[in-house]
């Protein structure tokens, strides 16, 4: 590479789904100068739930309460998972730590303990998940106890209909009923959609009028549900003033993707990665990375020029084939900014099960790159390709995150690792 000198950093992050969003903000809690290179990646398509570990063994489709049961037995079975390498201690610190970060940027978690919750889904079905918005977490208790509840949902939402969860549930949960209202403002509309009904209920006078709407529908509810799209970036205020409203708690049930919730989540972690000081290039790719000793050097697409940065350490969080981190043709797999070996099935024949629903899943999810035991990816020879690269998140091998409902929990317990050890020469050389 050549041209202007390149801007020096500790760490660059390539990535910015969950697991760049958690290891830029790591690095700048432990005060490394990061930046990051990358677009939204799969946050906007998430719930705003944080999963940890739900399910072991896969095939079994084995559903724990408790993630760090489902850890240790992890550990013990499959130690090769990424997740199964990262200690206990550290994941719960990450995650308080990254749940501490989105409820300074607006986005407030309920308490972390040390057991999964069970929540609606817009379907009628129930996930397991680790960590809830708070708008969200009324519902936990309501779906246990199956407390008497109103499902309001609003005309023309084609993405959520409170009366299709409450006939999927209606043999087990008696109490449940459903309402559907018109939106205020938006009764003539035939179409309606949750972001831009979010957007209205920040408004005061639109808020006191749907909990007007809503407050006749109440009878003997002893709690709410509503699609997830009170607010967008102010859902904690509208949740209160819809439970002060209603004087009943008042929960969300996230809808399909593109969600509210997960662009919530998404504006959370860009605003509290900016607020320490990251430098982000969101409009931006690595087109190239190279390494000069211990120096890396990136070449970025998508700036003027061609920005150039160089970082005493990389971390590699570009995702699987929809994060773009892996590229697939007709015989193989490979990984696709340095052409890193990468974990796959024999040949595309074993790629995927005979049935698409198998339930122990296909072998092409489990496929990425291996690492050594400080995450840094090995090349053909087994050894790590680079002193001062690293890999984490779904582009790690011999996992299978969305049928584990692990995906955030592999994210940011790898991305709390890895940074671990990026941290540890630093302090070493700033030692008195
Ligand atoms: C539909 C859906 C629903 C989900 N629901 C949940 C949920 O309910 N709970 C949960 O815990 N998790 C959920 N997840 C998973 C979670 O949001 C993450 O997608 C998952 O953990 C993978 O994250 P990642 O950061 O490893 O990869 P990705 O999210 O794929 O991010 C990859 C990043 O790398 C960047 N990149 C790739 N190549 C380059 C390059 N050359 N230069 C610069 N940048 C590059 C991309 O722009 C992107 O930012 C869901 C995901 C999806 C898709």
């Amino acid at each position: 590479m050549s041209g202007a000198a390149a801007t020096r950093y500790d760490v660059a992050v390539i990535g910015a789904g969950m697991a760049g969003m958690a290891a830029a903000l790591f690095a700048a809690e432990r005060g490394l100068s990061c930046v990051q290179v990358g677009s939204g990646g799969g946050i906007l398509f998430a719930s705003g739930l944080l999963d940890l570990l739900a399910v072991h063994p896969v095939a079994e489709h084995r559903l724990w309460q408790s993630p760090y049961d489902a850890l240790a037995t992890l550990a013990g079975e499959q130690p090769g998972h990424p997740l199964a390498r990262v200690d206990p201690t550290s994941i719960r610190a990450a995650f308080q730590s990254f749940v501490a970060a989105l409820t300074s940027a607006g986005l407030a978690y309920a308490p972390l303990g040390e057991r999964n919750s069970n929540l609606l889904t817009s379907i009628g079905t129930v996930k397991t998940s680790f960590g809830v918005p708070m708008t969200m977490a009324a519902g936990v208790d309501a779906l246990e106890r199956r407390l008497p509840c109103l499902l309001v949902d609003f005309r023309g939402l084609r993405e959520f209909s409170a009366r299709q969860i409450a006939a999927t549930l209606a043999d087990d949960w008696p109490d449940l009923r459903h309402q559907r209202i018109d939106f205020p403002g938006f009764e003539a509309v035939p179409e309606v959609y949750a972001v831009h009904l979010a957007r209205a209920l920040e408004t005061r006078a639109t808020r006191e009028r749907t909990i007007a709407l809503i407050k006749p529908l109440l009878g003997d509810a002893r709690v709410v549900g509503l699609p997830a799209l009170l607010g967008l970036a102010r859902s904690q205020e509208v949740h209160a003033a819809f439970e002060a409203g209603l004087g009943v708690p008042v929960f969300e049930i996230p809808t399909m993707p593109t969600s509210v919730s997960g662009l919530r989540l998404l504006g959370a972690l860009e605003s509290v990665v900016s607020s320490r000081g990251v430098r982000r290039r969101q409009l931006s790719s690595v087109r190239a990375l190279t390494f000069e000793g211990d120096t890396a050097l990136l070449q970025l697409d998508g700036a003027p020029g061609g920005e150039r940065i160089s970082a005493r350490a990389v971390v590699l969080a570009t995702g699987r084939f929809s994060g773009h981190g892996l590229t697939a043709d007709r015989q193989s797999v490979r990984e696709s900014i340095l052409g890193l070996p990468v974990q796959q099935p024999g040949g595309r024949d074993a790629w995927h099960q005979d049935d698409f629903l198998d339930p122990a899943g296909h072998a092409i999810n489990r496929a990425g790159l291996r690492t050594d035991e400080v995450w840094r990816p090995l090349d053909a020879t087994g050894k790590p390709a680079w002193k001062s690269l690293f890999a984490i998140g779904s582009i790690l091998a011999d996992q299978d995150w969305m049928r584990a409902k692990c995906g955030s929990g592999l994210a940011i317990a790898t991305a709390w690792a890895a940074i671990e050890q990026v941290a540890q020469p630093l302090r070493e050389t700033q030692a008195p």
